[in-house]
């Protein structure tokens, strides 16, 4: 089998690795050079997205802001799974807040701005606290604005109006969701609709980045969150893997976003779950059989923040597990993950305490927190 993936970042990487033992090659079509590129080494392997589609027999995507003309010559084809309406929703807030509007799961209750008229309305029906974001471009946290104070409406709108001007822009005003901690869950749908889902991760993100996440063990909150999953894979008719990110408020979950793909908070998988989320992504797009999903230990995901190396003594430790995703080192940037895992979550919170020694806070902040 041979997967075009969309996209030639660190998850089209990880699916290459994930699809390797299974014979599934793949081939990542970078959307700005139109190059095809070998998804480990990013040798040019061909040009063009003509070429990329007739060589391959399933295309899918690894990030959600493709250009329309581009998910439409795919579609075309026959061949792009998940589907290029979920993969449109995930790129722009207005399609998806109406997908799960559509699907009937709680989300923040919200209003779509494109004037000062607009932002007045949002004002009065939303109300202050508000989240502000714009609806097309926007991922962890950039593209986004609190309204806490009425004092601040204007100098917000002077900052929203220089966004708005952009092309097709627009900014979902959300209500302000007092939440007690974040959640997703990352799960697959096959070909013949069946659903499997891995267990929730909390999420601890510092300023709209994702730092770490714990894979948890929630049965009641489990269910919940599998029930609103079913209902927007289903109503996509989804094939592939697929994340729901949740805010937890005392118990009751509502849907922050979706992502059309493979997740950064289901990064864990590879180390704690019998079927990681990459090689179940190409299970499901492939029409294979999906795999188990069971947790098999406690697992834990850092994230590395703009390091681009590590002290190599942390892989001394059992459990530990390094992942580079072989990027160029840019402050912030997501370069690679260590997965920690452990024989009880006690042990984990130890492993995650000593680590919290040796990696510093600027890079690592989430582990930093916990520990504190
Ligand atoms: P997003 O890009 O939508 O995931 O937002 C980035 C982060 O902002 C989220 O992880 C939350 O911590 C926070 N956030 C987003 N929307 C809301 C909301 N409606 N209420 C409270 N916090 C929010």
């Amino acid at each position: 089998m041979h997967v075009l993936v969309l996209g030639a970042g660190q998850l089209a990487r990880m699916m290459a690795l994930a699809g390797a033992p299974l014979n599934i090659e793949i081939s990542a079509f970078d959307v700005t050079s139109e190059t095809i590129v070998h998804p480990l080494t990013k040798a040019v392997i061909g040009h063009g997205l003509d070429n990329a589609i007739h060589t391959a027999d399933v295309i899918t995507a690894e990030f959600e802001h493709i250009p329309h003309d581009v998910l439409d010559i795919c579609e075309k084809s026959g061949k792009f799974l998940p589907t290029t309406q979920a993969i449109k929703a995930g790129g722009d807030r207005r399609l998806e807040k109406a997908l799960l509007d559509a699907a009937g799961v709680k989300n923040a209750q919200y209003t779509i701005i494109q004037t000062r008229e607009d932002f007045d309305a949002a004002i009065d029906q939303v109300g202050i606290p508000m989240v502000l974001k714009t609806a097309l471009g926007g991922y962890d946290g950039k593209g986004q604005w609190r309204l806490k104070d009425q004092q601040e409406v204007d100098r917000i709108w002077a900052e929203m109006a220089e966004a708005l001007a952009s092309h097709n822009q627009a900014i979902v005003a959300e209500e302000f969701v007092p939440f007690t901690r974040e959640v997703s869950l990352v799960g697959a749908r096959g070909k013949n609709g069946e659903v499997v889902v891995y267990p929730l991760a909390e999420n601890i993100h510092v300023d709209g980045v994702l730092s770490l996440s714990t894979a948890i063990d929630e049965p009641q909150l489990q269910a919940q969150a599998k029930q609103m999953f079913t209902a927007v894979a289903q109503s996509l008719d989804y094939v592939g893997v697929l994340a729901l990110e949740f805010f937890d408020v005392n118990g009751e979950l509502s849907v922050n976003e979706i992502a059309p793909r493979v997740h950064n908070s289901g990064h864990w998988t590879q180390q704690g779950a019998e079927t990681c989320q990459f090689e179940n992504h190409l299970r499901a797009v492939c029409g294979f059989p999906l795999g188990a999903t069971q947790q098999l230990r406690p697992t834990a995901m850092i994230n590395i923040l703009g390091q681009d190396q590590v002290d190599s003594s942390l892989m001394a430790t059992s459990g530990v597990h390094l992942h580079w995703y072989g990027k160029e080192k840019r402050t912030g940037r997501k370069m690679g993950h260590i997965n920690v895992c452990a024989d009880s979550q006690a042990m984990l919170f130890e492993k995650l305490q000593a680590l919290s020694k040796v990696l510093p806070k600027a890079h690592y902040p989430a582990i930093h927190q916990i520990t504190a």
